[in-house]
């Protein structure tokens, strides 16, 4: 089992908070596309596994035609092993028309991951977002009208100009929609992005972690009366509709990540692309994949084990670190998740470490510090 993700790294606008690689280049989407189709064939014995998932992300993937979409799946079925259970296309509310969503289901599309953010126009404006609360209502029922029977939202909690009572509004909002998946994150303030930039001259308020924690528990909560399982920190999903895809992340499961700036894993390096579009596009036409390899020693893979599988509520099994890893490795992780679990941050039971309640909110820092040395980096 693998996965194969296709990285779109265009958009319209940039987002005031974010920093993936994304660019305005519409104009070489075309090309881009045979660049997609090309890379796939040269890259076609890299993983040994079929492939069962595939992600278009993005960027803007929606900003692909139907054509160009079945252009890039036909190209996957022609050259590598896919028996594809699921097919997720990232989009934008405001890239979604009836006409669309057929097209797009037609060639293939099963899965939409819809970015919504919020549905209050206010928060849209904060974060420069180019579509409306009201689009947003509007695109997920279009979608169920052509037939999508699993839909994944985005939402951004923590934003300084929203307060709790408007983002319970929100995830009310998102609960009458009856989503099947809702992937929810703190909002960030990455170096380089226009909100940097903002907070440090004084014109934005900033993040507080405070406020976070708060609008994390309310989701949880309400996402919990609602029936929403929480399966990993940032996801929820009503019972059997995970991500597989990103769940294959989280499982260690190979993948081939295709286009500009996408990583890819076979189990014991790591691979990535350029990140620069004209780049990417002249060396592929030239035969040539522009990337940077890793091999990946036992520690790296251990640790990134640990930084994902504590993550989830399957949470970290000390038998499979024992079994992979060795019985030495087992003990140091226990020795180093004993703070938390006398804590109440972490739960030891039948040799599987998890999150307590308490501990979601704090994973990113409990995972570190299980590491099992200081060189590791993802
Ligand atoms: S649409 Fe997504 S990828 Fe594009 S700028 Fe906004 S957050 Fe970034």
């Amino acid at each position: 089992m693998a996965g194969l993700y296709i990285h779109i790294p265009f958009c319209t606008r940039k987002c005031h908070y974010c920093n993936f690689f994304s660019q305005p280049a519409l104009h070489l989407i075309p090309s881009y596309v045979n660049a997609l189709c090309r890379e796939i064939e040269i890259r076609k014995e890299y993983l040994s596994e079929p492939i069962t998932t595939l992600y278009f992300g993005g960027g803007t993937p929606g900003l692909l035609s139907a054509e160009q979409i079945g252009a890039i799946l036909n190209n996957a079925g022609k050259h590598l092993d896919v028996k594809l259970n699921e097919v997720t296309l990232e989009v934008n509310p405001d890239n979604l028309n009836n006409d669309y969503l057929r097209s797009i289901k037609d060639v293939g599309i099963d899965r939409l991951s819809i970015g919504i953010q919020s549905f209050n126009n206010k928060d849209l404006k904060w974060l420069n977002r180019s579509h409306s609360g009201e689009i947003s209502v509007e695109a997920i029922s279009d979608a169920r009208i052509a037939g999508f029977e699993n839909i994944s939202i985005d939402l951004i909690y923590g934003i300084p100009v929203q307060s709790i009572g408007e983002w319970e509004r929100q995830i009310d909002i998102a609960i009458s929609l009856h989503p099947e998946h809702i992937s929810a994150y703190a909002l960030t303030i990455e170096p380089g992005t226009a909100l940097h930039h903002f907070i440090r001259k004084g014109k934005r308020p900033d993040v507080s972690d405070k406020h976070a924690e708060e609008c994390f528990r309310v989701l949880k909560r309400k996402l919990r009366e609602h029936g929403y399982e929480h399966y990993e920190v940032s996801n929820f999903c009503l019972p059997g509709k995970e991500s597989r895809h990103n769940s294959g992340y989280w499982n260690h499961t190979p993948y081939l990540g295709i286009g500009a700036s996408a990583h890819s894993f076979d189990g014991k390096s790591r691979q990535w692309n350029v990140s620069a579009i004209n780049h990417y596009i002249s060396e592929i036409n030239q035969g040539i994949v522009p990337s940077e390899k890793e091999e990946l020693s036992t520690i790296n893979m251990l640790n990134e084990y640990l930084m994902v599988s504590i993550r989830t509520s399957k949470g970290c099994n000390l038998n499979h670190i024992n079994e992979v890893y060795g019985e030495e490795f087992e003990k140091n992780v226990l020795m180093r998740a004993k703070p938390f679990i006398e804590n109440n941050l972490l739960v030891l039971k039948d040799k599987v470490i998890r999150t307590s309640e308490q501990g979601w909110f704090h994973l990113d820092g409990i995972a570190s510090s299980l590491f099992e040395d200081d060189a590791w980096c993802f």
